[in-house]
């Protein structure tokens, strides 16, 4: 890999690779690319840990960005622990990938969460509050993980989600998902409706009333 040139375009310029760096944390010292999207000019990293590029089914979560829930400690979510345990899971197993995409709130923006929050606040579930801000559900979008992938030489994934969307998403790519290995977390009383929703409405792979 370079560093210190110029971004390298990738997937015909939608992505570019920018540089790498090391990132110690609490359960490892992992690698950080940074790769910019040609045409929004938004931010996205990856985090890598051992040799990704053996050929190897590659133990990896794809986490969109939740303020809230990743860096301030917020319960109305499940992101932060999720999060959390990918992390602890890949350096468990001294090897995998976490591809970390800017696109909170679902999609819809930091702000527009605040307003669905609000809309949640006064009663309406998940869904309904994005639907009465003129948003899809879920507008997340998965495509940029294939020039990522590719540039960081993962052929195929051991998935870890329970969105099935995000499984088909990534099943349409270069990219094989080898195996889906569930991520599942502790309700609260603030995110229980939440995830009882993801559940019955978005179709995720955890049971409403656990
Ligand atoms: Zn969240």
């Amino acid at each position: 890999m370079l560093s210190n040139d110029q971004p390298v375009k990738l997937d015909e310029q939608a992505l570019e690779y920018v540089d790498s760096c090391n990132l110690p944390t609490t359960w490892a010292t992992f690698r950080m690319h940074a790769f910019v999207e040609t045409a929004t000019g938004k931010e996205h990293i990856a985090l890598t840990l051992g040799d990704v590029a053996d050929g190897q089914p590659v133990l990896a979560r794809i986490h969109s960005e939740c303020l809230t829930g990743d860096a301030l400690f917020s319960k109305r979510c499940d992101c932060g622990p999720q999060l959390e345990l990918a992390l602890q899971k890949i350096a468990q197993e001294g090897r995998g990938a976490l591809l970390y995409l800017r696109q909170e709130g679902r999609g819809i923006g930091l702000l527009n969460k605040v307003r669905a929050y609000h809309l949640q606040d006064e009663g309406a579930d998940t869904v309904e509050a994005n639907q009465k801000l003129g948003f899809a559900a879920d507008l997340r979008d998965y495509s940029l993980c294939d020039p990522m992938l590719k540039h960081l030489g993962i052929e195929s994934v051991r998935l870890m989600t329970n969105n099935p969307r995000k499984i088909s998403a990534m099943e349409g790519m270069n990219v094989r998902v080898q195996e889906h290995v569930p991520l599942i977390v502790k309700r609260n009383p603030y995110n229980e409706r939440y995830l009882s929703t993801k559940a019955t409405k978005l179709g995720h792979l955890i049971q409403p009333d656990l």
